[in-house]
């Protein structure tokens, strides 16, 4: 499997959890011109197979439609084959009927929504700027035009009262995406801490209801229905190659005993002018490779080949997190428990130093 990840990056405004690299003032001319550089870095690629393409960002939704369009159009011209999953980022307000025909004559498939709330005061704060109007005129659209689609929610908000979250969930539910990614606003902070009860409810309430409503959590932190999985995400957490076109856009290639990685630096004027400049080209070893397989493909809920810990001879760092209730041996793998699942930075931290020693 090979993904190709686009990256745009143009925003409307910065909300406040943020960390993607995106810009807020720009023009028409930058955008025509950074489109037109990405598809000349994409003729590096222009020979490869990719199974999935995902075009993130910033904001890909707010391209104009007349620019959105010469795109897709140009980019499919050089595809060597179409992928079977091409997913669009979108956030609501920028969503209108005509740009989703558009995308879909461009051959996009997958529409991945950022909702991340159904209460406008909590949209407001996170520094969104679309209502809970907006997602069901986006979602009236993406469904008439049969769009298979995700919606991103966000939880464990600070001082958020857990029911504004759950009933903003259970209005998700109700749009029947096939699926649904949710994302912890402390995430940074809720392995710091010794007993996190909060977010540990709030975390336990989402998959209990998502569960009830037919979603199956196939990674930490994403649930679909029975087949929609995210083939594009599937890549990055089981190690497959993928290639990120564009500022500041990851690359990431599997050779025999190794694997190497690069990307783009974070100045979109530098990119312009040249866009087949790369930095930060790493080279992992095999043993350093197969930890890295360990440590991602936890996520996975079904979880990892156990030839990997055995291989790295550091079963008995799996035998203690066994022991202590964390992770489980399902068949031929070996994977996180439920408590496993809410201790999962402890766990890969335990495995790469027992790894590491
Ligand atoms: S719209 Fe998305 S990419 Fe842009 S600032 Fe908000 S979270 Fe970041």
């Amino acid at each position: 499997m090979r993904g190709l990840y686009i990256h745009i990056p143009f925003c409307k405004s910065k909300c406040k959890y943020c960390s993607f690299y995106s810009i807020t003032h720009f023009d028409k001319d930058i955008i025509s011109k950074y489109i037109k550089t990405l598809l000349k870095e994409f003729e590096l690629y222009k020979n490869y197979e990719f199974d999935t393409i995902y075009i993130g960002g910033g904001t890909p939704s707010i391209l104009p439609t007349n620019i959105l369009s010469d795109f897709l159009h140009n980019l499919l011209l050089m595809l060597k084959k179409m992928p079977t999953e091409f997913t669009l980022e979108a956030n609501p307000e920028s969503l209108s009927l005509e740009k989703l025909k558009i995308l879909k004559e461009g051959g996009i498939n997958r529409i991945s929504l950022g909702v991340q709330s159904m209460d406008n005061n909590v949209l407001k704060f996170l520094g969104r700027i679309h209502t809970q109007h907006d997602v069901y005129k986006a979602t009236y659209f993406i469904k008439k035009l049969g769009f298979n689609f995700n919606i991103d929610i966000i939880y464990d908000i600070p001082t958020l009262d857990e029911q504004i979250i759950i009933k903003s969930l259970k209005k998700i539910c109700n749009l029947a995406p096939n699926h649904i990614s949710s994302y912890s606003y402390s995430f940074d902070t809720l392995f710091l801490s010794e007993s996190p009860p909060v977010e540990k409810t709030s975390m336990y309430k989402i998959r209990n209801l998502l569960q009830e409503k037919g979603y199956i959590q196939y990674e930490i932190s994403n649930f679909a229905k029975p087949g929609f999985q995210c083939k594009h995400n599937i890549i990055y957490w089981k190690m497959h190659d993928y290639i990120g076109i564009g500022v500041a856009a990851h690359s990431m290639v599997n050779k025999i005993n190794k694997r190497i990685r690069w990307s783009h630096n974070t100045n979109i004027s530098m990119y312009i002018q040249n866009p087949c400049q790369y930095e930060n080209y790493e080279l992992i070893h095999n043993k350093n490779k197969l930890i890295e397989n360990l440590i991602f493909g936890l996520r996975m809920i079904d979880g990892v080949d156990i030839a990997i810990p055995k291989e790295l001879n550091i079963m008995s760092a799996i035998d203690d997190l066994i022991y202590n209730g964390l992770l489980n041996i399902k068949g031929d793998n070996v994977c996180l428990t439920e408590k496993g699942l809410l201790f999962l930075d402890y766990v890969q931290e335990y495995l790469y130093t027992s790894f590491s020693v």
